[in-house]
């Protein structure tokens, strides 16, 4: 497995570094050890040994400060395994410290990816950030972390205790996120489209008491749908109460389904995170990770092709696959606050939602639709 770190990933461990040679609680510190005088270096008033946390391999290292700033950072000549050695990262851990161009806070992207553009961020709400972002893997050795969207993947093998109180920061966001998630609430659809001789599936979610959300292609030509929860265990009758090509979203009708109705969310703001849940290509149910790239007014084609069908949209930075269309967007919190319908066909890790105020008229008609209506022809693929 590749392993990438994402810059903010970069600078938390940077920082995890560089409180390191800052001596932080758990590291021994000796003054003026023996065979490190302080005078070896003109003006150092002190030598302190510690350990270069720069990486995980965590070299004895002697640092010698002058008037309470770091001045230099050398090997321990004592520590047999490397004789005194230290190597060019380690001995870059000055500039975390001293350089006056240094990162002093977290910075979340506001621009494009290689635009250059972030805005500072306390910790609190980086961590938080990065925890509506995460999907954690959690082994006995290891902590497998899909950060900063899918395919940046970060790997914890070591257990430097700055690194894992970052996991453990990290892991109580994405919980939190979690806890506010309610999974039965999130159904799996399919249908079987007679006139193309074809089953259909996606995703959906419970809107109101026995109504179910998904778009309008999921539900196209077929004559039977059924829904179950999570994707698994007893199976749902469901009918088709609207049905809205323009928009691509449809509602089912889903007597006896005991799920309860989904929270809804405020709109989500440009390079806020988010979450796409559903049933990617016909599998179990899954979260991915998601930031939005734009809110958009885009015009395009209804579900059948023709055009001008304009839409306000979430872009996404996010990989949306066959399954997941008719699937909530949610927020870090867990709340509905789209509804995903596409992916790009030029990028495979762009994709689309409806925003919450293009589908409220078709959720406020919701509750009070009962009665079967057209599911129009199949779409084509
Ligand atoms: S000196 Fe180099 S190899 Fe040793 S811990 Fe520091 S960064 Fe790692």
């Amino acid at each position: 497995m590749a392993v990438t770190q994402s810059r903010r990933t970069f600078l938390q461990l940077a920082a995890a570094g560089t409180a390191a040679v800052a001596l932080p609680v758990g590291v021994q510190q000796v003054v003026n050890p023996p065979g490190a005088a302080a005078a070896e270096v003109p003006g150092v008033d002190r030598v302190v040994a510690s350990v270069c946390e720069m990486c995980t391999v965590r070299c004895p290292i002697l640092v010698r400060v002058r008037d309470g700033k770091v001045v230099r950072i050398e090997g321990n000549p004592k520590e047999k395994s490397t004789q005194g050695a230290i190597c060019a990262r380690g001995n870059s851990g000055i500039s975390l410290l001293e350089d006056r161009d240094r990162v002093r806070t977290p910075l979340i992207r506001v621009g494009e990816r290689g635009e250059g553009r972030f805005r500072e961020a306390t910790w609190d709400e980086a961590l938080a950030f990065a925890g509506g972002l995460l999907t954690i893997s959690p082994t006995p050795a290891m902590t497998v972390i899909d950060i900063d969207g899918p395919g940046k993947t970060l790997i914890f093998a070591a257990s430097s205790e700055h690194a894992d109180m970052v996991v453990i920061k990290l892991k109580e966001a994405y919980k939190a996120r979690l806890g506010e998630v309610d999974p039965d609430a999130i159904v799996k659809i399919t249908g079987v489209a007679s006139s193309c001789n074809r089953e259909q599936e996606g995703s959906g979610w419970v809107v109101s008491p026995e109504r179910v959300v998904t778009n309008a292609h999921v539900v196209a030509g077929t004559t039977s749908g059924h829904v179950r929860i999570q994707g698994v265990g007893r199976t749902y009758g469901a009918r088709v109460v609207i049905f809205d090509p323009r928009r691509d979203l449809a509602v089912l009708a889903v007597p006896g389904l005991p799920a309860r109705s989904s929270t809804q969310g405020p709109d989500l703001k440009r390079a806020g995170g988010a979450v796409v849940a559903g049933f990617p290509l016909n599998g179990p149910y899954r979260l991915d990770a998601a930031r939005v790239r734009d809110v958009l007014t885009a015009t395009g084609s209804d579900i059948y092709g023709s055009p001008g069908a304009v839409r306000e949209v979430y872009s996404l930075f996010a990989r949306v696959q066959p399954g997941n269309s008719g699937g909530p967007l949610l927020s870090p919190s867990g709340a509905v606050v789209g509804i995903v319908f596409a992916r790009s066909i030029d990028d495979d890790k762009t994709g689309y939602a409806l925003t919450l105020d293009e589908a409220r008229p078709v959720l406020d008609a919701a509750d009070s639709s009962s009665s079967p209506v057209s599911t129009g022809d199949c779409v084509a693929g």
